[in-house]
């Protein structure tokens, strides 16, 4: 897989603007990981998502979703989905599916991270979560969540070698 560096990461620039910290998807990876690795540093967590989110396909999830959660947000999509999108309707399922596309670049053990942090919706997750604000995230918490699993498999693999 391409990590691409040399250009600028348009995508990460987006998450940011639509008001995700890295900081905040950093205490995700530590919430996952720490009760494996006692010395775990927020500094780590942070290295691990800059190298998942260098990903070219991460990359275009990121745009992708977040495109389709601006759009629904201006009423600009067509129906049915405008309002799929809109209210975050729960049998929709492909913010779900292009989350796994990031969940997947480290290999399967992020499944389960990624099950257990869109269970319980911490800090950041429960934010993006909140349909009072008349923002929509209904891609953009599936991405953040993915984008911590899949720093936490990559964070455990290189454990794993290290050790
Ligand atoms: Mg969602």
């Amino acid at each position: 897989m391409i990590e691409n560096n040399a250009e600028p990461n348009i995508a990460k620039d987006w998450m940011i603007k639509r008001g995700v910290k890295l900081e905040e998807i950093a205490e995700l990876v530590m919430l996952l990981q720490k009760p494996y690795h006692d010395d775990l540093s927020l500094e780590r967590c942070l290295h691990n998502i800059d190298r998942v989110i260098s990903k070219r396909e991460v990359q275009n999830a990121i745009l992708t979703g977040i495109q389709l959660d601006i759009l629904a947000e201006k009423g600009l999509l067509e129906q049915p989905l405008q309002e799929f999108i809109k209210t975050d309707e729960s049998l929709y399922g492909v913010d779900e599916i292009l989350a796994f596309s990031i969940v997947n670049v480290y290999g399967s053990i992020g499944f389960t991270n990624f099950g257990y942090i869109d269970k319980i919706k911490p800090g950041v997750l429960n934010r993006l979560n909140n349909k009072e604000t008349g923002e929509v995230h209904t891609f953009l918490d599936d991405i953040v969540g993915a984008i911590a699993a899949a720093a936490s498999s990559r964070l455990a693999h290189r454990y794993e070698e290290t050790e």
